[in-house]
């Protein structure tokens, strides 16, 4: 089974672990702003280095609206994301939002220091005014801090929270 590596297991894992695993192309600016010198030892590994095919662009974007993590995914993340579904790979990572859309797809999971959990957290998106919920669409806002999108009943922010019962 490939293996995708995130940019967590790039930067921490030992050289020897990560030959063969697959990575996004855009893991490689990521990877040179936190730790350049790392960055330069990565581009001398046998790493197989992938773009992500629109197709498997929308398979991501469609699995992280299903559990409602997409909006806290970055560009970099659904990549990742995107490579292990489209390879049906072990995905390696301890980012628990990009753990728990691949688990809720059935994908397998390595995480790269701490333990995988076993739980599925669904999330959805709540009205900051009159607390209307809605499902996390496919094409929503994606950012750590920003509001995930405006009511469609009275216009307020809508947040990501944890789906009830
Ligand atoms: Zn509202």
């Amino acid at each position: 089974m490939d293996r995708v590596l995130d940019t967590a297991a790039l930067l921490h894992w030992p050289i020897e672990r990560l030959a063969g695993g697959v990575c996004a192309v855009s893991q490689q600016a990521e990877l040179r702003a936190l730790n350049e010198p790392r960055s330069m030892l990565i581009e001398t590994l046998d790493l197989d280095w992938r773009d992500v095919p629109s197709e498997w662009h929308a398979l991501a974007t469609q699995c992280a609206s299903e559990t409602g993590d997409l909006p806290r995914l970055s560009d970099v993340d659904v990549d990742v994301l995107a490579l292990a579904l489209g390879l049906n790979a072990c995905l390696v990572t301890d980012d628990y939002r990009l753990q728990n859309s691949y688990k809720h797809a059935g994908g397998s999971i390595e995480a790269v220091a701490n333990r995988v959990s076993k739980a599925v957290w669904l999330w959805e998106l709540r009205c900051t005014g009159c607390r209307d919920v809605a499902e996390v669409p496919p094409n929503v806002p994606r950012s750590k801090d920003r509001p995930a999108g405006e009511c469609q009943r009275c216009g307020s922010s809508m947040l990501v929270k944890r789906r009830r019962g």
